[in-house]
């Protein structure tokens, strides 16, 4: 097939269809239109990936769409709008994070708020490598849990001189705002991005501002 495809590397078909559906919502039908044809993706038009998790959208039309965020919406109007379509396509996929989200909520019923968060964090990564070629890990330090798109879709052969991947942001926050706290605000920061040079991309997630006075 064409340069399309070059990665070899695919989302699951039902993650593409949410984030085009939260999209919808945001921007309505005719806003999602423009930006499939701006991205080059207008044969989504109309036809969004069926609901199932064949791993069958490379990570190329994932990275596409990022990108025509930016040009039709500017970097401020992308990020704002990465982050929301990132928290509802958490929100609207949790059921097909099935068995991992069942898994993380029982391991976070456990021990304290920051080891329950580190564990979801870690099943989550695991489950994203094991039904789509993005490869995540976990790591933390002292102050910060960080996110680490080691195989990323979302900046997947694009170059940029800030982070592209506002959409994990988004995945992020909804995560924690459903496992923690749905009133706090989270400090969730991409710091490395590949489509900057950096080897992988790395996202931020402060750990005071799920701690809090809790520390
Ligand atoms: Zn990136």
């Amino acid at each position: 097939m064409s340069s399309d495809t070059e990665s070899g590397l695919y989302y699951p078909n039902r993650w593409v269809r949410i984030i085009l559906i939260a999209t919808e919502e945001i921007v309505g039908k005719n806003g999602v239109n423009a930006l499939l044809n701006m991205g080059g993706l207008s044969h989504y038009i109309d036809n969004y990936p069926p609901d199932n998790m064949k791993k069958e959208v490379p990570f190329e039309h994932v990275s596409q769409l990022q990108q025509a965020y930016w040009d039709m919406y500017g970097p401020r109007g992308a990020r704002a709008f990465a982050i929301r379509s990132g928290k509802k396509t958490f929100n609207d996929g949790l059921d097909s994070f099935g068995t991992a989200a069942k898994a993380a909520r029982m391991a976070m019923k456990i021990g304290t708020l920051e080891k329950r968060i580190g564990l979801g964090l870690q099943f989550f990564a695991k489950f994203f490598n094991q039904v789509s070629d993005q490869q995540v890990a976990v790591t933390e330090n002292e102050n910060e849990y960080l996110w680490h798109l080691q195989v990323c879709p979302m900046c997947y052969g694009e170059e940029s001189d800030s982070p592209l991947c506002y959409l994990a942001v988004g995945v992020l926050q909804g995560a924690l705002e459903n496992f923690a706290d749905p009133k706090k605000h989270y400090r969730v920061t991409p710091i490395k991005c590949i489509a900057m040079g950096d080897e992988e991309g790395v996202i931020s997630i402060d750990k005071d501002s799920i701690l809090g006075e809790l520390r």
